[in-house]
This record gives structure tokens, sequence and C-alpha cells, in this order.
């Protein structure tokens, strides 16, 4: 019986002939949003399991997983620590990584873990999930396919009928919550093993990311070719705004192809050098950087400027505060209980003298979903 993990299953209905992929099971991504991704889950199931009221020390996650934005993974788990607390503010919490696996009539296994679950009274499952992405892809199966499997292998949810399925976009602070109920997710689940069993038919598109055999499908390549063709073509003629919402997802995955391959590649060119046929060599060159002691330099830049009569004004435009590590020594300084208080009171002092103001910086391109569920 093949055994498939839940995370695969919107490409599984989307591509249902990505079943027959060797190896069927989802394997953690070799590229840094999938470690990033797995760092968060596992610094915030700690922090959720110690009642950590602070991130903890994160050097041996960042050293377990590769990564090098402290920050980054700082602020996410952050995050999902936040989302924890929201959850548990309504509902009882019953678990985080909560696994299942769950025996359709003789055709596969479904297995998974799902972030968070809790139930609200009377009778509702909550069923959660983290995504350190932006929102640009849909969780929702994914979620249903926890929500059906908890349902229907967890005692303690035998007298639950209605279900909220959460998504928690951790980057964008976006919450996705869509309702449905166990007798629609049984009817789902019915469904959708029909569909993944007796179609072999290939579809390619976004869930194709993480599919084992994006490097090599043909579907695939049918559609990075037409997906090129299309690109030139916009180059040279007029594009309609059917054309753009069309085009987008399909060149969003083949950037993402060909950022599989920049990973590969610079994990290869870790081991060693490489050279082509006609002797260009290619290899790794670290690249250093001077980073600035505020407190050591500062006195410095300005007798420079001075003697050489650069307005000090010039001082201000290339001095920047990380509002992001100020608010976590206010945070990791501050008694439980008065900690967001005292956050909140910093910014609200900042904005008055108006040593914070907002500013536009990015125009970042967004994609939410239509119908919910
Ligand atoms: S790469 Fe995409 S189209 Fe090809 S088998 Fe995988 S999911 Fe299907």
């Amino acid at each position: 019986m093949m055994k498939i993990s839940g995370s695969i299953m919107d490409r599984l209905l989307n591509c249902p002939a990505s079943k027959n992929v060797p190896d069927i099971k989802i394997q953690v991504g070799d590229d840094t949003p999938a470690r990033l991704g797995s760092a968060v889950h596992e610094v915030a199931s700690y922090m959720i399991n110690q009642n950590c009221e602070v991130v903890p020390d994160l050097k041996i996650f960042m050293e377990k997983w590769g990564l090098d934005d402290e920050d980054d993974l700082r602020f996410l788990s952050w995050q999902a620590k936040k989302s924890f607390d929201s959850v548990k503010a309504y509902a009882k919490i019953v678990g985080s990584e909560l696994p299942f696996e769950l025996e359709t009539t003789g055709f596969f296994t479904v297995s998974g873990t799902a972030d968070l679950i809790g139930i609200e009274e009377p009778d509702t499952l909550i069923e959660c999930d983290y995504k350190s992405g932006r929102v640009e892809k849909d969780a929702t199966n994914q979620l249903k396919l926890y929500a059906h499997g908890h349902l229907e292998t967890v005692p303690e949810f035998k007298k639950l009928n209605k279900v909220k399925l959460i998504t928690f976009w951790l980057r964008s602070g976006e919450i996705e919550v869509a309702e449905t109920t166990r007798d629609d997710l049984k009817k789902w689940f019915k469904e959708s093993v029909k569909k993944i069993t007796e179609s072999d038919e290939y579809h390619a598109g976004e869930h194709c990311y993480y599919c084992p055999r994006n490097q090599n499908c043909p579907s695939m390549q049918m559609q990075v070719y037409n997906t090129v063709q299309s690109i030139e073509g916009v180059q040279n003629h007029e594009i309609t705004d059917e054309m753009f919402v069309d085009l987008y997802p399909r060149v969003k995955m083949l950037q993402k192809v060909i950022d599989n391959f920049n990973d590969i590649f610079r994990a290869r060119l870790h081991v060693s050098p490489l050279t082509d046929s006609d002797g260009t060599k290619y290899y790794l060159n670290e690249i250093k950087k001077d980073k600035l002691d505020i407190k050591k330099s500062f006195n410095i830049i300005k007798e420079f400027f001075i003697e050489n009569n650069i307005p000090p004004s010039e001082i201000d435009k290339s001095l920047s505060i990380s509002k992001t590590k100020l608010l976590k020594a206010v945070n990791d300084n501050s008694p439980k209980g008065l900690k967001g208080a005292q956050k909140e009171l910093l910014m609200a002092r900042l904005r008055e003298e108006e040593g914070a103001v907002k500013e536009t910086f990015e125009h970042r391109l967004t994609k939410t979903k239509g119908a919910k569920i």
C-alpha cells in the first residue's frame, strides 16, 4: 500500500499522475525557504512546549538548518508563538505537531502533522498551519486533509462536527480562516481519493514546486517552454490584464525551478570548484564586508566630516536603527505580562516625537485567494 504525506495532497489533486513519481513522500527541500520553514516550526514547537515568553537562543537551530538570517528566524518564530496565543485565547489547545495516519480503502495511507490543534466549545475542531512564505500558495487542501485525518483517528474528536481551518501567514501577519463540517470533509476526502486513484492526468502548475520529478517531467518542461515563449511575446506585444494574471503563476513556477537549480548548484560548489570544457571555472568566492561598530566609529566619522566640510546632516542619513532588534531588547527586558504594553509605549512615544514615521518602502506583490473552500 502506497504511503503519502498530507503535504502533497494539493499536488496529487492537481496532478493525479504525480502519484506514480518514485519516492512519493515529501522531502525537506534543500532550498533556504524550506529549511527556514522547518526551523520556524521547530522553534515554535519548542516555545509552546516549554511555555517560553521570549524566543530562545537560536544558535543551535541556525546551525542545524544551515541558516544565516537569525533576525528572520526570530521574527517568524515569534509570529508563530503569537498565533498560538491567539488560538489559546478562545480554544482549548490539544497539541502542537500532532501526527495522524489514515488508511483509505486499500489504495494508500495518508499521514500528516498539523502545527496546532484546538477545540472550541461546544463542537468545533480548530486545525492550524503556520506558513513562513508569503501569501502565494493555497494551503486549504492540506488543512482539509489534516482535519479529516484527525477527526477520523483521534477518539477525543468523536463529538466534534464543525471545523475551522486556519492558516497563519507569519510573514505578513495575515490570517486565513475557512469553515467546514465533518460531513463535508468526508465527502471531499472520498471524491479526492477517487480522483487520485482513477486519473492518470498530468497537469503542471504551482504544485510542481516540490515534486521530485520537476527537473525532468515532460508536462513541466512543456509548461516551462510555453511560459518562456509567452514571456518573449510580452516583450514584443501589448499584453492584456487576463494575460498578466494567467502568466504570473507560470512565471513564478519557472522562477522556482531556476531558484531550485541555483540552490543545488551552490551546494555542489561548496564541495569543490567545477570547470567546463572551455576551461571556465565556477567556484564560491568568499565576500567580506566591513561592519561598522556605531559606538567606536561615530566620533571618527564626525571628525572626518568636519575636517572635510561634509555637512553633519549627512551622518543622520547613513545611520539606521533596527526596529526588530530594538523591540526585542524591550521585550527581553520587560516583566512578564507587560512586554506588549512596554513595546507599544515605546512606539507611541517615538511616533509622538516623529522618531518613528510610517513610510511606504515597498509595494509588495500580494495574492489572495478567491473562494475560501
Ligand atoms: S512535475 Fe508537475 S506535472 Fe510533472 S508529475 Fe510533478 S506535479 Fe505532475
